[in-house]
């Protein structure tokens, strides 16, 4: 379907194109769109230049995202380190009540052993009976805090194994963190490096387009994320969808177009992206297309 170049060379105005001087970098796309349409100078310059200014804001997002995801582990680090401490003063709480059992134990023991010793010193049958009486309600107390006191072994066991896997998990963190901290860092540095390459690159086309034209690149650029040049097909901006004034889409794809057109709705610069300008204003261009 695509027509000899040559046929489009002659027919757009090779001249005014070939005075053009291709950057090096400049794409096999923008490159094409050169050698097809008739343009202004300057927007081959400023595609490419919309092209690196958008990997240039890729990459910034990129190194920003960095600062986040390092913030992100010291929040997963704070929390393994506060789960820790909650299982340390877990534990450390089952061993106080452990050590407080154990005391009343050994109360309840020094009763009996007082009680015992007080038995043979009695004179009277009823005294003997609450003596004996004494000694079995000690020895039921004592009965239910060993008891309890498995109940407390068996938490401490629990609570020293929680703080055992929260210390490995606070461990494997640091470590996984860590290693993670040194790939953002070094990804961090790699970004930067294309960043500060691509803005040297960008420094070059800029300088090579007049700095009106990039003004107005530049305001089109910062109503729509980057977007600053659109195609006009069909008689309309593709930047915004809206119909182009027919005057103005014929100014686009003059072959001698040496002025710079932007859509009046979206303010984006309007450039030629049809293989043929259309023959009448109004008329569907495609019509006019050779095949
Ligand atoms: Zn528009």
């Amino acid at each position: 379907m695509i027509p000899p170049e040559s046929f489009f060379v002659s027919l757009l105005g090779y001249s005014l194109l070939r005075s053009l001087i291709l950057p090096a970098h400049l794409t096999w796309s923008f490159a094409a769109v050169l050698n097809f349409f008739p343009m202004h100078p300057a927007i081959p310059l400023l595609l490419e230049l919309q092209k690196i200014d958008s990997e240039i804001a890729a990459l910034r997002t990129n190194l920003e995202a960095a600062p986040k995801r390092i913030r992100e582990n010291d929040t997963k680090l704070n929390g393994a380190r506060a789960a820790l401490t909650a299982a340390k003063d877990a534990l450390a709480q089952v061993v106080a009540v452990r050590k407080e059992t154990e005391f009343e134990v050994s109360e309840w023991r020094e009763r009996v052993k007082k009680f015992r010793g007080q038995t043979s010193a009695v004179k009277t049958n009823e005294a003997y009976k609450a003596l004996l009486h004494e000694i079995a309600n000690a020895e039921t107390e004592m009965a239910k805090l060993e008891d309890a006191q498995l109940d407390q072994m068996m938490s401490t066991e629990e609570a020293e194994k929680n703080v055992k896997a929260s210390e490995a998990a606070l461990r494997e963190s640091e470590q996984s963190i860590a290693a993670e901290r040194k790939d953002i860092e070094n990804h961090a540095r790699e970004v930067n490096r294309k960043m500060l390459a691509d803005t040297s690159v960008r420094e070059k086309i800029a300088a090579q387009i007049p700095p009106e034209i990039l003004d107005v690149y530049a305001r089109a650029g910062k109503r729509h994320h980057g977007v600053a040049l659109a195609p006009a097909i069909k008689e309309q901006c593709r930047g915004c969808g809206m119909r182009l004034l027919p005057h103005i889409y014929q100014e686009v794809y003059k072959p001698e177009n040496l002025e710079i057109h932007t859509c009046e709705t979206c303010g984006c610069i309007l450039y030629a992206a049809e293989p043929a300008p259309p023959a009448t204003p109004g008329e569907n261009p495609s019509a006019a297309s050779p095949s």
